[in-house]
């Protein structure tokens, strides 16, 4: 079977193509750094099937961070019949930077010269026949996006797959010519494969290429010996660099014809002169994610019960009378939604009861009070993840999200992290999984190491219930402000300990942060929603497997004793005795406390495993417990178990701090072990993780309880901090000045 690997830079298009020639989802994000692995697909138009292989963006073949090595490794390793070399036709001069050294190699070669549609917009005329003598390999005009001409491209490879190609380098048009023949020369006397490449990275000094070939490197470094540059002196790699260069603009980039700019500044860069400005960049950010929340999770979407005090009826319920599916304000299109939903399942159970009438009680027991209030519980928050999902990921599409890590690149260098490393915990809010394989594209391993732990803290999907159901049961009307509060916790914490491991165990160079910003588009349909299917499908999944065997868990063990006999009362249960026995454990941070504290406990326990599990341990044992008929008038279990444990406001706040901040769940623990192997680096994570929930968690209560004896604390620990800082003057560096020095 043939196969065809895409090569290019970040941003050009690669996963858009692989999309539309395989049929595949892939994630198409907006950044570097989204295809850390190559992947894999099938072109199956062209009679036998053709492998396509997607491999990470790079921009050149040096390889200096783990995508660059996985990509080189691949073109050289796994002998692709054919590199289709992606090149961004409004970037052409850049991207033909990586298509100089991909031309080196003895692979046959096709161009595809991507984004064709956006050039035509804007007037510019490509010579693609032109650039095929010159390059003396095919080149096809396409568009990934629209699906333009690549069926055309698949042909045109197929058929370069027949013909071999002898290897060229721009190097022998310039000064290192002899240089390089002679060192090609040696190779191919060795019958190295590739002699062309590795006798020109040999010569750039590459460090993979020295350790390689180590007789050839010291032959080399003698002839290296006799040549000096008038610019660079001996520093072949920037030699090589700007031969490559001249030659791209001497020879090359007469190809492309632009067209007369009437104005000087694109329409993106106009948009981009207010979103990423240095005033308005960060409120404007703010003001839109508080934006989305408003829209995704508030009950009184128009203030009008909050500022005007106008009650608002919905629909009242047919299965119990007197209760309405809106009570209130006008609620967001999330709310509703999410009504809508609930109604739909409130029915469901209230069928299903009826139907279990006459079974044994313990059977209607479990399926009403176990699996199906606790799977509910957790489906109810579909609608709600799917919205504020749509929303991040237009954002994302639309190139904006691109512009937030600029943004925020600027903040974060102050304390030592870059802004490559906020794409990854941006992509948390998803899920800390995917987010945390993608800190392998950081270049310096303790930053990388660093981004994994604080990861976990961009809230991710599953905790959203959390927030929202704890707000939606005590926090009536300012339900979304409380979620966003808590969005914003776990960043700011994230930025917190960021410079406290920063400057202390985690001391260490900041990569450089160089990040093309793509220009603004509408975001397309097809993909939001392919995202979104994805998403929904993997929640609903979850929710039937791995929650709905767990409720049952629960269930048993807040219905059963220790000699396995139903209990009239959950406080001879199993799951009480559990409770109580480590609850103490969590007196410090208020939620413990109190005769039900114990149930909280347990949820959270449970939330280490998946954190949907808090909001369905707190509903089924809310049930077990009975409060949902102690306290009338209450509509969901959650409601009702806040109201009759009595846990005050400083407490709550502190049990959603800890879920937040605690380990995050099996999965993502999974994922932060095979990326920072078993070691101390994955110990001192889970060590982090407990640590600090339970340090922030139990700050926060204790301060919100008794805020004047913590303030007065406080005042005397400032105050004996400020003595020994004043005796140690001079000793102590402050972070900020340590930078400029760096
Ligand atoms: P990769 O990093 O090379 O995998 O690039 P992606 O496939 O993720 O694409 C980066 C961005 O370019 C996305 O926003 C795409 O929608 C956009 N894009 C890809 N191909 C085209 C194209 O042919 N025309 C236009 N206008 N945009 C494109
Ligand atoms: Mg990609």
């Amino acid at each position: 079977m043939l196969k065809l690997a895409l090569a290019g830079n970040p941003n050009c298009g690669k996963t858009t193509l692989f999309n539309a020639l395989t049929g595949s989802t892939a994630y198409v994000g907006n950044w570097p750094g989204v295809t850390v692995e190559k992947r894999e697909g099938k072109y199956k138009k062209l009679g036998e099937a053709i492998d396509i292989v997607d491999l990470p963006g790079i921009y050149s073949l040096s390889p200096y961070s783990p995508e660059e090595v996985v990509s080189r490794n691949f073109l050289l390793d796994e002998k692709p019949d054919v590199i289709i070399n992606i090149i961004d036709a409004t970037n052409l001069e850049r991207n033909l930077y990586l298509t100089t050294q991909i031309l080196e190699t003895d692979v046959p070669v096709v161009i595809a010269l991507n984004m064709m549609d956006e050039v035509e917009r804007m007037g510019d005329k490509v010579d693609s026949v032109a650039l095929s003598q010159k390059l003396g390999v095919p080149v096809v005009e396409i568009s990934a996006l629209k699906g333009k001409n690549i069926h055309e491209l698949m042909k045109t490879a197929k058929s370069a797959a027949e013909k071999p190609r002898a290897a060229f380098s721009v190097l022998e048009q310039s000064e290192l010519a002899p240089l390089v023949k002679k060192a090609r020369d040696m190779l191919a006397a060795r019958e190295v494969d590739n002699p062309l490449f590795h006798a020109v990275k040999l010569i750039e000094g590459d460090e993979i290429e020295l350790k390689a070939h180590e007789e050839d490197a010291k032959v080399l470094a003698e002839l290296k010996e006799g040549y000096r540059s008038e610019m660079f002196g001996d520093d072949f790699e920037a030699c090589t660099a700007d031969a490559r260069y001249r030659y791209i603009t001497e020879k090359l980039s007469s190809v492309i014809v632009k067209a007369e700019r009437k104005e000087k500044l694109t329409r993106s860069d106009k948009i981009d002169k207010v979103l990423t400005s240095r005033i308005w960049g960060i409120p404007i950010f703010i003001a839109m994610m508080f934006l989305i929340f408003h829209v995704t999770f508030a009950e009184d979407f128009l203030y009008l019960n909050t500022l005007y005090g106008v009650q608002v009826q919905g629909w009242e319920c047919w299965w119990e009378p007197g209760t309405y599916v809106i009570d209130g304000g006008i609620p967001s299109p999330g709310v509703l939604l999410q009504s809508c939903l609930v109604w739909c399942t409130d029915s469901l159970s209230a069928l299903a009861a009826n139907g279990l009438a006459g079974a044994p009680a313990w059977v209607s027991s479990l399926i009403c009070d176990g699996v199906l209030a606790g799977v509910f519980s957790v489906l109810s928050f579909l609608p709600q993840i799917a919205l504020l999902f749509l929303f991040l990921s237009i954002l994302e599409d639309s190139g904006y999200m691109a512009r937030v890590a600029f943004i925020m690149d600027r903040i974060f260098r102050k304390f030592g992290l870059s802004g490559k490393s906020f794409l990854p915990l941006l992509m948390g809010f998803g899920c800390s999984v995917p987010a945390i394989m993608a800190s392998r594209t950081l270049e310096h391993d303790k930053e990388r190491q660093m981004t994994i732990y604080m990861t976990p803290w961009f809230s991710c999907t599953a905790k959203m219930p959390i927030y929202t159901a704890i707000a939606a049961a005590v926090f009536v009307g300012n339900d979304d402000l409380v979620v966003f509060g808590m969005y914003l916790l776990g960043i700011v914490c994230a930025i917190a300990g960021a410079l406290l491991l920063r400057n202390t165990v985690f001391r260490g160079e900041t990569a450089p942060f160089i990040m093309e910003l793509p220009a603004y588009h509408l975001p397309q349909a097809k993909s939001l929603f392919v995202h979104l299917w994805d998403k929904v499908k993997k929640y609903v999944i979850r929710a039937a497997t791995i929650i709905a065997a767990s409720t049952i868990v629960i269930w048993f063990v807040s219905n059963f004793n220790w000699s396995y006999h139903m209990v009239d009362s959950i406080e001879d249960s199993i799951v009480h005795d559990i409770g109580s026995l480590v609850s103490w454990i969590f007196y410090p941070l208020g939620f413990a406390l109190g005769e039900y504290g114990w149930v909280f406990v347990v949820a959270a326990v449970t939330g280490l495993i998946a954190k949907e599990e808090v909001v369905s341990t707190m509903t089924v044992l809310g049930i077990a417990i009975g409060a949902l008929g102690a306290e009338a008038g209450e509509t969901t279990a959650i409601e009702a178990l806040f109201a009759v444990s009595g846990i005050t406001t400083p407490a709550i706040i502190s049990f959603m701090a800890f879920n937040l901040l605690a380990i995050p769940c099996f999965a993502a623990v999974g994922a932060a072990r095979a990326e920072l192997g078993k070691g101390r680096g994955f110990k001192g994570a889970l060590l982090w993780w407990m640590a600090s929930a339970y340090i922030v968690s139990m700050m926060i209560y204790l301060i919100g309880s008794w805020w004047w004896t913590v303030f007065i604390f406080a005042v005397i620990i400032a105050a004996a901090v400020t003595c020994i800082v004043l005796w140690n003057k001079g000793k102590l560096k402050f972070p900020g000045k340590k930078q400029k020095k760096a």
